[in-house]
């Protein structure tokens, strides 16, 4: 079954590259004029891709939208983790934001979040949900991954996500989780018809 993906996000596309196996393709879709994300919550700014994107292409497409939760910045910076340093800012960037504004603050509890819409012509069939619980850590560690992963500690792993290997990671991500629910729910309703 092909499977468009609505991202441009380097990071995100090897990871779902990853997933997919012999059962799902995985096809980055890009519109011309992508949507802005103006939702208050993760699943409501992936359906907001995920439909736009899909008006513009054949078939079923998805749409993830994921960040950071923090604990200690009461949820910051959530769904504004690609922009926690500003609209231009680089990976580099936010982690530097992230560590600053840890600094003095004990609790270092952090969940990782990924919401996936699913869509046909506009229309949204279903969103799915995964999480993955760690503490930041403030130097950074290993060069894997992508965006806050250097900073983000993983306890059963006993590592950064940016220490683990691509696979190692994928096993027990956020992405990963949402993903699953995704693939078992088209298995069911493409089985089912
Ligand atoms: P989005 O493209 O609006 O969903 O932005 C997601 C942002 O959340 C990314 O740019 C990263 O900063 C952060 N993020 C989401 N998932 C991960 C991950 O698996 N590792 C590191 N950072 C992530």
């Amino acid at each position: 079954m092909t499977l468009y993906v609505a991202t441009s996000n380097r990071g995100k596309l090897r990871e779902f590259a990853l997933a997919g196996g012999p059962e799902f393709q995985i096809v980055p879709a890009t519109v011309e004029n992508p949507p802005e994300e103006t939702g208050a919550t993760f699943e409501e700014n992936a359906s907001i891709k995920a439909a736009a994107y899909s008006r513009r292409c054949a078939g079923l497409l998805f749409a993830e939208d994921s960040g950071i939760v923090v604990d200690a910045l009461g949820g910051a910076p959530g769904i504004y983790s690609a922009r926690f340093a500003g609209p231009d800012a680089s990976d580099d960037d936010n982690n530097r934001n992230l560590i600053a504004a840890l600094r003095g603050l004990p609790d270092r509890r952090a969940t990782y979040v990924s919401a996936i819409a699913i869509a046909e012509a506009g229309a949204i069939l279903g969103t799915f949900r995964g999480e993955v619980e760690g503490m930041i850590v403030d130097d950074a560690r290993g060069s894997g991954g992508f965006g806050y992963d250097p900073h983000f500690f993983y306890p059963p792993f006993g590592m950064t996500f940016a220490e683990a290997s691509p696979e190692r990671k994928f096993e027990v991500s956020h992405r990963r989780r949402a993903l699953d629910q995704l693939f078992a729910w088209l298995k069911n309703r493409f089985h089912a018809r």
